[in-house]
């Protein structure tokens, strides 16, 4: 069973006239983003199914770079196929390592 992890990574605003990371820096972040919650949750999630149903979770990863901001936000979606998963899924994704 593959986890179903997407990824939604991108820049927002505009860029400052010398930028805390450049172009080539915020790919490097973009991609260690990737590695580092994509592994995480294929540790946490291996062989994780819905009891009921057989499913396993789907996870959509929406980050957006805030250029004038310098920040970087994440925020994880998570689909499951019922409500009972989806609490059960939490409550691993809240569990610490
Ligand atoms: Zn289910």
């Amino acid at each position: 069973m593959c986890l179903n992890i997407e990824f939604d990574l991108r820049v927002d605003g505009e860029a400052q006239a010398d930028p805390f990371l450049d172009g080539y820096e915020l790919e490097q972040m973009f991609a260690s983003t990737r590695q580092s919650i994509g592994g995480g949750l294929r540790r946490k999630f291996a062989g994780i199914v819905c009891a009921e149903h057989a499913v396993a979770p789907r996870f959509k990863i929406s980050g957006v770079y805030d250029n004038s901001l310098e920040e970087m936000d994440i925020q994880y979606h998570v689909d499951t196929c019922c409500q009972g998963f989806l609490m059960r899924v939490m409550r691993i994704l809240n569990q610490r390592a």
